[in-house]
C-alpha cells in the first residue's frame, strides 16, 4: 500500500467488515502514554472506554479479553464480542491482525520472532477456533514490521528459524524472513493465502515513517497497533 502523509494507516478497508475498525499509528502520530491508545481509538471512532492495554512480554500468551483495561503478561488478545478494543505496542515486531467476520471474533498478535518461535499465531487462531471461529473464515493481516533486508540475526536465533526463512549475512549472520515464517505458520493452520493481507514496508528502512527498534535501541518509540468494531 502507499505510503501515507497522515500519521496513521486506517486498516480498515482490507478487512471490508461492516463497522470493523483496524488502525497502525505511525512515527508522526503524538504518543505519550497511556493518553496516545485513547486518542487512537477516538480517531478511528472506537470507543476509548472499551480499550484493553496488555503489559507485553514475548510470550505465547494469548488472553480472550472479557473486560477492558489493563492484562499483564500477554501477546495475544482475543476480542470475542464486538464490545473490546484491542491495541497492542510494537517497534520491528509484527502487528498480526486476524478476524472472523461471520463469527465477530477479531485478535491482535504482537508477533516479534520470540513469541513467534514460541507459536503464538498457532495458540491464537486455536484459541478463536475453540470460541467459535472457523479457519475458512478468518482473514489475517501483517502491518508494518522489520523486513529480512534488516532484520540481521546471529546463529543463535537462526538456529530456531528454518532455513528457508534465512539468507546468509556476513560471518555467521543471517537475515531473517518473519513475516514469511508467519505466512507459512497461517497457511499450514488452513489459511487461505489470499486471506492473508501483507503490508511490505520496512520499519527500519524508512524512519520518517516508523519507529524502529532495530535502527534505534532502547530509547525507539513505538507505534500502536488497535482495532474493534465501532
Ligand atoms: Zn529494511
Amino acid at each position: 500500500m502507499s505510503i501515507s502523509k497522515k500519521s496513521f494507516l486506517d486498516l480498515s478497508q482490507h478487512f471490508a467488515s461492516d463497522g470493523f475498525k483496524a488502525g497502525f499509528t505511525l512515527r508522526s502520530f503524538p504518543c505519550s502514554s497511556p493518553n496516545d491508545r485513547i486518542r487512537f481509538a477516538e480517531e478511528l471512532s472506537l470507543k476509548p472506554s472499551k480499550l484493553v492495554v496488555p503489559k507485553q512480554i514475548h510470550s505465547n500468551t494469548v488472553y480472550t479479553c472479557h473486560r477492558e483495561g489493563r492484562v499483564e503478561g500477554v501477546d495475544a488478545l482475543i476480542s470475542g464480542n464486538r464490545d473490546m478494543v484491542l491495541s497492542i505496542q510494537v517497534a520491528d515486531c509484527i502487528p498480526l491482525f486476524l478476524l472472523d467476520n461471520n463469527a465477530n471474533i477479531c485478535a491482535l498478535i504482537h508477533a516479534g520472532w520470540r513469541g513467534t518461535v514460541k507459536k503464538i499465531v498457532t495458540n491464537t487462531i486455536q484459541e478463536m477456533v475453540s470460541i467459535g471461529s472457523k479457519i475458512k473464515d478468518i482473514k489475517a493481516l501483517m502491518g508494518p514490521s522489520i523486513q529480512q533486508c534488516c532484520f540481521e540475526i546471529g546463529p543463535e536465533v537462526a538456529e530456531k528459524f528454518p532455513k528457508a526463512f534465512l539468507r546468509n549475512g556476513e560471518l555467521d549472520r543471517s537475515y531473517l524472513d518473519l513475516q514469511g515464517v508467519v505466512q507459512t505458520e497461517l497457511i499450514d493452520l488452513g489459511i487461505k493465502e489470499k486471506q492473508i493481507i501483507f503490508l511490505s514496508e520496512c520499519t527500519s528502512c524508512h524512519p520518517e515513517m516508523f519507529h524502529s527498534y532495530r535502527r534505534n535501541g532502547k530509547k525507539a518509540g513505538r507505534m500502536i497497533a488497535i482495532c474493534g468494531w465501532v
